[in-house]
């Protein structure tokens, strides 16, 4: 499989042929601030002990804290928590809210912990962390299996080591020890509002098709709000593989969601469909396809097959660079992770603000101030491309580079 991180340099190096960096600042985006790498013990339910490899990468805090989820997947490994923090970096600065970028990430299946080990390796690699994160220097988040309970179990072990309550240290937390309302949705309704605005600059047609990669927190959050706007879900996939509506009409991903959570695999009862293998939902014939899962989908292999008008990255890196170069040939738009995906972080920035003022907003407030900040940085980015003659990821980091390096360089980094 590509290393991440190296994609993610080949991505820095072409917006940086657009930008007249100082070779020192390039050179020190290129590495991270900080790695911390470390084993979290864990006591099993059978008595035996089991320790898992855990990093979080602080890659750059020139703009603010650093931020960023933390990982549990069984393919975690530092080039990829590595790639995932530059992305951050990248992405924050995209949207210009005031931080940096890192994340974290544990090598673990948690889907084969029980619910008791699962705890003590979250609070065990809260304390591996110890007061590496807090809510003035490293701000961490939910990303793939992490959950809001698991961002409690940090959010207090964090709280217990520095004797009081501390809310503002980590995002995507219970609505009852101070979540935002609106951050659940976050990514799914970010990434529908730059799917709107896409489809004032690409014509897709009456009723575009849209056919996802991920059914979790983002792809199925985009395919409620998608197919509520009058989109035709056509296929989807999870980990176990993908299916495709054989009806016009689509899915009704609602209904997909309540069939999965019953019988444990993504179908239908109201919708006749055929079962394919996961990355085949992304050469469907469709107007947009969403990889909304993990890296490297969308590689050399598979480009020459993608039939739709538009990619909309929710994953993190989905795309690998040489397939970004054929797809920007064949004229397929990509439309970026780190805009497309930035409404979480954005949400994330929201919760953070909430819990350092102590007052709460509405989940329709959240959402007013949502809005216009993937509008904008929508509306920049593709203005970027248009000027600069160039696909819309090196727009993002024309923009997002550009706004580090002026924080690095003020900085007198
Ligand atoms: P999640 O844990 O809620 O869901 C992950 C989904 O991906 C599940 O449906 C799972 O079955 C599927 N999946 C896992 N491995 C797969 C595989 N090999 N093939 C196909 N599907 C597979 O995670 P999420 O939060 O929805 O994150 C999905 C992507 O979106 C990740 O790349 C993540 O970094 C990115 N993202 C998420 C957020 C957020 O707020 N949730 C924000 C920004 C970016």
């Amino acid at each position: 499989m590509p290393n991440p991180f190296v994609n993610a340099m080949k991505q820095l190096d072409k917006a940086a042929g657009f930008l007249d960096l100082e070779p020192a600042i390039l050179a020190k985006l290129k590495t991270p601030k900080r790695i911390l790498q470390f084993s979290v013990p864990v006591k099993m339910d059978d008595g035996t002990s089991r320790n898992f490899e855990g990093y979080r990468v602080q890659y750059n805090d020139a703009r603010g804290p650093f931020k960023g989820g933390i990982r549990f997947h069984p393919q975690a490994d530092l080039n990829e928590v590595k790639a995932l923090s530059f992305w951050m970096t990248i992405k924050c600065a995209v949207v210009g809210i005031p931080f940096g970028g890192g994340k974290g990430g544990v090598a673990v299946d948690p889907k084969k912990l029980s619910i008791g080990e699962l705890e003590r390796l979250s609070r065990g690699y809260a304390r591996a962390l110890g007061l590496n994160i807090g809510p003035k220097t490293d701000v961490p988040a939910p990303d793939v299996y992490t959950t809001p309970q698991i961002m409690a179990w940090i959010m207090d072990e964090y709280s217990r080591l520095i004797g009081h309550t501390e809310p503002a240290v980590i995002t995507g937390k219970p609505l009852a020890v101070g979540g935002s309302l609106g951050r659940d949705t976050a990514t799914g309704q970010g990434a529908f509002y730059v799917l709107e605005s896409l489809a004032r600059k690409v014509k897709l047609g009456k009723k575009p098709r849209l056919a996802i990669q991920g059914f979790g927190n983002a792809g199925y959050h985009l395919a409620r709000l998608a197919y509520n706007a009058g989109y035709v879900i056509k296929a989807v996939a999870d980990s176990q593989g993908g299916i495709v509506a054989l009806d016009s009409a689509g899915f009704d991903p609602m209904e997909v969601a309540a069939y999965k959570s019953k019988n444990g695999a993504l179908g239908s009862l109201k919708t006749k469909f055929k079962k394919i293998a996961s990355v085949k939902v992304l050469e469907e014939a469709v107007e947009v396809v969403v990889p909304a899962a993990l890296e490297n989908q969308i590689t050399e292999k598979n480009v020459g097959r993608i039939k739709a008008k538009v990619v909309l990255e929710v994953a993190n890196g989905p795309t690998t660079p040489e397939a970004d170069v054929k797809l920007f040939k064949k004229g397929i738009v990509l439309v970026p992770d780190v805009l497309t995906n930035a409404g979480g972080v954005t949400v994330s920035y929201f919760e953070w603000a909430q819990n350092l003022q102590g007052y709460y907003w509405t989940e329709k407030e959240v959402f007013a101030k949502l809005k216009p900040i993937m509008d904008d940085s929508f509306a920049a980015v593709w203005q970027i491309a248009v000027e600069k003659k160039t696909d819309l990821r090196t727009a993002a980091f024309i923009l997002a580079v550009g706004r580090v390096a002026e924080a690095m360089k003020v900085r007198g980094y």
